[in-house]
């Protein structure tokens, strides 16, 4: 089909009238229709309606590198060409994912040596799942069943995957499998109160000791969690507490899984988040900034004790995707990689607009309806609270943000609102002047917002 220059109006009406989009209210789109994006260059989105839009979002905390970059779009047609499509199930592989798989090898933290493929975030956690579960059952331990997460922490929209995750919208709607834990998340803006910080992490920790404690080591197969987590509201743990939280996991033999797909490939500054905070996961989700969202592609990175034990004695794996390791896939993943080394985007990201991120957001924090702002790397939060005493929370939740959100939209930036945060996860690329870009229209928005709420 080919899509012409007709109006958003145009398209709106037959998305509404058949597309039943992913965490979309349905009434409010088919009344209101949706945004429609027509294309991407650099660090913009634009809409049917001539809109230029500044991405603080990646997309959807994906777009590493920026859009347009036609390293990947090569990438894919050449691929596309010479192998579009095999898979490889039944002892079948092709060129690119075999490359893919040393580099990923070589790039995550030591002893993270083995990877499976899959198409999304969501299904690489569900693989996890499985995994781990016949992972214990080989070790003769088939009781270890239970997974400990958090609240707040998002492991995809699979029924296990939203099961394990701690988004309790998500429970309600049909994700509450049995054998899903969840204990409070390191959230210090909510939770610190008037403790320290190193009290503050070694408390938060100890509520994973006392949820194994109560429901027995013996039954709990492993802990996972995002180091930052992103869709709970970039939630950074203080330092120590994943000291605390492995040293744990060690004494009761649990599992520690971490869920990279926000965190990967460079948005903290680093390869991944693990390597920054000195975590060495058993396992290890990626996605998103695996591809830079260009193709779908997710990986679990399968650590060295289980893969030997899976490869020893497990037979047959009965599990994969039409799509696992795709071809087209792998070869924009490589690209991808490349491109991040030859931008140098890690250690830009380390050096200069990480912390320049860090100072533009700080000036942020006299504004009167700022809480608090944080970041890390390239991920960024700012807390709009009703007072600064106390500080006192809005009695509305997520009414603020929304505010803040929309206007930020109106001024011609893409940010998210989670409950009444404001987030940003800019592409890598983002440069200094586009970090302040960035500021100058949050702040914008926040001065509207706090007009509109008097
Ligand atoms: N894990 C984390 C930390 C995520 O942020 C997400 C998506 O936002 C997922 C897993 C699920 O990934 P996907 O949407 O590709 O299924």
């Amino acid at each position: 089909m080919k899509i012409d220059n007709s109006t958003s109006s145009t398209w709106q009406q037959m998305d509404a009238a058949h597309h039943l989009a992913p965490f979309t209210d349905y009434a409010e789109i088919r009344e209101h229709g949706a945004r429609v994006i027509t294309h991407a260059d650099g660090h913009y989105i634009y809409d049917g309606d001539g809109n230029m839009i500044l991405d603080a979002m990646a997309g959807l905390w994906c777009v590493n590198v920026g859009y347009g970059q036609q390293s990947l779009v090569d990438a894919a047609t050449e691929q596309m060409r010479i192998l579009p499509y095999y898979n490889n199930f039944f002892k079948t592989t092709n060129q690119p994912v075999a490359a893919l798989s040393q580099r990923l090898a070589e790039i995550t933290p030591d002893g993270l040596n083995n990877v499976f493929y899959a198409n999304s975030g969501s299904e690489a956690n569900d693989t996890i799942i499985r995994m781990v579960r016949h992972f214990w059952a080989l070790e003769g331990k088939p009781a270890k069943r239970k997974i400990i997460g958090r609240t707040y922490g998002y492991h995809g929209s699979t029924v296990m995957a939203a099961s394990m995750g701690g988004m309790v919208d998500m429970h309600r709607q049909a994700a509450d499998q049995p054998d899903f834990e969840h204990i409070r998340p390191p959230y210090a803006f909510l939770y610190q109160g008037n403790s320290d910080e190193a009290e503050f992490a070694a408390h938060s920790a100890s509520l994973l000791e006392d949820k194994i404690v109560e429901v027995g080591a013996d039954n709990v197969a492993a802990f996972i969690a995002e180091p930052i987590q992103g869709a709970g509201g970039v939630i950074i743990p203080p330092a120590g507490y994943f000291d605390h939280i492995q040293a744990i996991c060690k004494r009761h033999d649990i599992l520690f899984i971490a869920d990279e797909v926000i965190t990967g490939f460079g948005r903290t500054g680093h390869w991944f988040a693990s390597q920054a905070m000195g975590l060495a996961p058993d396992m290890m989700t990626l996605a998103k900034g695996l591809t830079s969202g260009y193709v779908p592609m997710s990986a679990v990175m399968v650590g060295d004790r289980v893969a030997q034990r899976l490869i020893a004695d497990g037979g047959e794996f009965y599990h994969g995707f039409t799509y696992s390791g795709h071809p087209v896939a792998s070869a924009v993943a490589l690209a991808n990689l490349d491109l991040i080394e030859e931008l140098g985007l890690v250690t830009r990201v380390r050096d200069e607009t990480g912390p320049y991120l860090a100072s533009a957001l700080a000036r942020l924090a006299d504004h009167p309806i700022v809480g608090e702002v944080r970041s890390y790397g390239m991920l960024g939060a700012i807390e709009l609270v009703k007072s600064k005493d106390g500080p006192t929370l809005f009695e509305d939740v997520g009414k603020a943000g929304a505010l803040c959100r929309d206007h930020a939209i109106a001024h011609g930036m893409m940010m998210r609102a989670v409950r009444d945060g404001m987030i940003m996860s800019p592409p890598l690329t983002f440069t200094t002047q586009d970090i302040d870009k960035m500021v100058d229209i949050v702040t914008l928005a926040l001065d509207k917002t706090a007009a509109d709420l008097g």
